[in-house]
């Protein structure tokens, strides 16, 4: 029996402000145990101490996606703490720097397309796959990944950004394949897209709240269990791959 918590647990990366502290805020309200997921010592406890003067039940968990060895010890943690998962929005992203809002494919870095997949796209699957054995113990268990109309091909939305816009479409695929992998269990594994959200990531620019972002991703954090599988969704329903 390794339920040694009855509430479930869900595992927020890049936790510590944005989007993510609003999902895991959001989480927490709807009765969940938020783990905290960041990098940085310091924010990571400011955003536990913010969660649970909010009245959530939260505890941080150290983990920057980019090392497999933090996200084992991350789950290692959880375990620990809480036995089980039940939801894992993974959410933590970077853009990658830019050169006058822009990543121009014609002068590109290739150190930075790295680092941009390495956190964005290879930072998911280590964290997803460090995590399944937690999930697999979960009655209805949900992956979140957290991308971008940018990374819609069909939308070609936003700046000129060769690093980051890839990096979500790439992101899209491997949802899909985790999709069809977990296609006969109970893992419902899907993609969002939180919207222009006002965070650091924007330089507070965007115009929607990190509540707003955070709809959607919660949404499908609690789908139920006929809910869609391998799909790309914001506020406002399917988006086109
Ligand atoms: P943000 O405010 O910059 O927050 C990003 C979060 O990711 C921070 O907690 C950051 O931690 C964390 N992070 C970055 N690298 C990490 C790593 N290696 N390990 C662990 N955590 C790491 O950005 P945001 O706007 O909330 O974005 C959240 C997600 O939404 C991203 O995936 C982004 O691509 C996506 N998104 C955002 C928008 C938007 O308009 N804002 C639109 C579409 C999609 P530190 O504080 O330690 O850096």
């Amino acid at each position: 029996m390794n339920h040694v918590n009855d509430s479930k647990i869900a595992l927020v990366t890049g936790a510590n402000k944005g989007i993510g502290l609003a999902i895991a805020q959001g989480l927490g309200a709807a009765g969940f145990t938020v783990a905290v997921g960041a990098r940085d010592d310091v924010k990571r406890e400011k955003a536990v101490a913010r969660l649970q003067e909010a009245g959530a039940d939260a505890y941080g968990v150290a983990l920057d996606v980019t090392s497999a060895d933090s996200a084992a010890a991350a789950a290692a943690e959880i375990e620990r703490r809480s036995g089980r998962l039940d939801v894992l929005v993974n959410n933590a992203g970077i853009s990658g720097p830019t050169a006058g809002g822009v990543q121009d494919p014609t002068t590109l870095d290739l150190d930075v397309v790295r680092a941009v997949l390495d956190t964005n796209v290879f930072g998911v699957v280590r964290v997803t796959n460090a995590m399944l054995p937690l999930l697999g113990r979960a009655r209805s268990p949900r992956i979140v990944n957290v991308s971008s109309n940018m990374g819609s091909l069909t939308l070609r939305t936003g700046p000129v950004m060769a690093a980051y816009a890839p990096s979500k479409t790439m992101l899209n695929s491997i949802t899909v394949q985790y999709a069809r992998r977990f296609a006969d269990t109970d893992i419902i594994v899907n993609a969002c897209c939180p919207g222009y959200v006002a965070t650091d990531f924007t330089g507070f620019a965007g115009s929607r709240t990190p509540e707003q972002g955070a709809a959607i991703a919660i949404r499908l954090a609690t789908l139920p269990d006929d809910g869609p599988r391998g799909g790309f969704f914001d506020d406002e329903g399917v988006v086109p791959w």
